[in-house]
């Protein structure tokens, strides 16, 4: 057991290692032309299908890597020190996957999981509608019984991948008049084809590069093979994908936390003002450290979220606090990354203004921090009845 346990982690060195040597030669190069012309990065995308990354956590008996939670933060975080809206580009597309390995048959699993995990399909999550985000039961696109499976009418908004993906885990409601509501909500695969189309694509602050769209569905039809575990357990489904999205999004945090740190401590010590280099300045010594220690309690929460996860063990509490915590960890550091860098912080031909529209995201996505908040309060309380 021990000598699998010490293979497997040498084994994920290795990977963090190659993932390290491509993202200084083929990615960090090209990370500020593509950010400033908002534009996919197809070559890429094309390199992390190789690295195997669109199957980073789907089992290797499906085609995956079959890595942990813990690998897989430690990779996203390394991704978004470099550029975060790459790690977008399968993460959603990994929640996908997760939500057909742990409530798909295993019909489904062996239909899906190998194409997803080659990235031949590539996708993502798609719960958001135009008047719904944080209330996801209030959802109105419609899924209705038909001869061969359902029919689909409703738009989907802020879609991550929703241009350049062919399918995405699609929440409807299944019977709008059910109650409690989540009982009327299912999960269906939905592939692109006819009578399903982007509106339009969604222009952002941040997180270029990487496409957020509109969905519009109009008598779409999937065949009933296509709904993932069962009418009534959409919400399920979707809960069951967003702890690890939950954890990803924490260690986005962890690595744009880390950036911002990592760029002011070598800018610290060049630029120079009143005949020493800034970092000899206690102003400036006080906000590293605080910086410094943000990051390592933001890592901690996120390896600890992991952890749990990769024990099977409940882990809502646990991924609230690391989504929370690092996420505002991200947003902290980046901010004071530009009051360090001056003048410089606040130029395109730095990373540094990268971060500062970056960071605010990771509050936002897999569940608003104020949701987070009052997640980790209710299960504090359950967890601890008189
Ligand atoms: C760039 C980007 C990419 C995204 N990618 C995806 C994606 O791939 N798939 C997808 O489905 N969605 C995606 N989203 C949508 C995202 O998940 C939602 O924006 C988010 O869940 C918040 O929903 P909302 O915007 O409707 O805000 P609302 O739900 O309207 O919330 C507005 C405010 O009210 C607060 N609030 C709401 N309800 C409560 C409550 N009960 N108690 C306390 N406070 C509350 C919120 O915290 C927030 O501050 C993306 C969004 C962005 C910006």
């Amino acid at each position: 057991m021990d000598v699998n346990i010490a293979r497997q982690s040498e084994e994920d060195d290795a990977l963090l290692d190659v993932i390290e040597k491509w993202l200084e030669r083929d990615v960090r190069p090209h990370v500020l032309r593509l950010e400033h012309a908002d534009e996919y990065p197809h070559e890429m995308v094309a390199q992390m299908k190789e690295l195997g990354l669109f199957g980073a956590t789907i089992p290797v008996e499906y085609g995956g890597l079959g890595l942990s939670a813990t690998t897989y933060a430690k990779i996203v975080e390394k991704i978004a020190e470099t550029w975060m809206s790459l790690s977008g580009i399968f993460n959603s597309h990994l929640i996908m996957a997760a939500i057909v390995t742990r409530m798909g048959t295993e019909e489904q699993k062996r239909q899906w999981l190998p194409k997803f995990a080659a990235g031949e399909i590539r996708g993502g999550l798609a719960l958001t509608e135009p008047d719904c985000g944080t209330d996801l039961q209030a959802i109105r696109t419609r899924a209705r019984r038909s001869n061969e499976g359902y029919v689909i009418n409703g738009t989907k908004t802020w879609i991550s991948n929703g241009i350049e993906g062919t399918c995405f885990a699609l929440l409807v409601k299944t019977n709008p008049e059910a109650e409690p509501r989540h009982k009327g909500m299912s999960m269906v695969l939905a592939p692109k084809g006819p009578g399903f189309r982007v509106g339009r694509k969604l222009e952002k602050l941040g997180y270029k590069g990487i496409d957020s769209a509109e969905l519009v569905f109009e008598d779409y039809a999937v065949p009933a093979e296509n709904l993932i575990g069962g009418e009534g357990k959409g919400l399920q489904a979707a809960l069951s994908g967003l702890e690890l999205g939950r954890i990803n999004v924490a260690a986005r945090g962890c690595g744009l936390a880390s950036a911002a740190l990592k760029d002011s401590v070598r800018y610290s010590q060049i630029r120079r003002t009143m005949g020493k280099p800034i970092c000899e300045h206690q102003a400036i010594q006080l906000k590293l450290g605080e910086m410094a220690t943000r990051l390592q309690a933001a890592r901690l929460l996120t390896y600890d979220a992991a952890r749990a996860y990769d024990k099977g063990e409940r882990c809502d509490m646990e991924a609230g606090m690391a989504k929370y915590f690092a996420s505002e960890a991200a947003v902290e550091n980046s901010m004071e990354a530009m009051r360090i860098h001056g003048g410089y912080g606040y130029s395109k031909e730095y990373h540094v203004e990268r971060y500062y529209r970056d960071a605010p995201l990771m509050c936002i996505g897999e569940g608003t921090n104020e949701m987070q908040r009052i997640i980790i309060a209710k299960q504090l309380i359950a967890r601890n009845p008189v």
